[in-house]
């Protein structure tokens, strides 16, 4: 899991409108994405914001797009629940946490006991 790996395999942004997204982002899919825009300076995205849904990615999306706070989007498929936290967890750590909006670290799926893999934040859940 490593940045060139998302980089290869994140898809071109695109805006954040509903219309859009139907065009582009299958249903029933799991994924994660980023929100946010793409630098007029430098050939970059500035990222504010990282998520994924593990149920639908397109209705995910289409709910942000409704929100309107975030002008474009990049997202990327994964195949399985494991993978898809992994990689949200990986992309919350890799674009600095005190720089994007989510509120909180990502959250593991019902019922799963997964670590993070980039931090040790659900280690001590058991002495709480
Ligand atoms: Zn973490």
């Amino acid at each position: 899991m490593t940045k060139e790996e998302f980089e290869k395999n994140v898809s071109n942004p695109y805006e954040l409108h509903s219309i859009v997204v139907n065009n582009h982002v299958a249903t029933d899919r799991l994924g994660v994405y980023i929100l946010g825009q793409t630098s007029d300076t430098w050939s970059d995205f500035f990222v504010q914001r990282v998520g994924r849904s593990d149920g639908d990615l397109n209705e995910r999306l289409r709910q942000h797009a409704r929100e309107k706070k975030y002008p474009e989007f990049m997202f990327m498929y994964c195949d399985t629940l494991k993978e898809n936290f992994d990689w949200e967890c990986f992309l919350y750590h890799e674009f600095d946490p005190s720089l994007l909006n989510n509120d909180i670290h990502p959250d593991r799926p019902e019922g799963k006991r997964w670590s993070c893999p980039n931090c040790d934040v659900f280690d001590n859940e058991s002495n709480q």
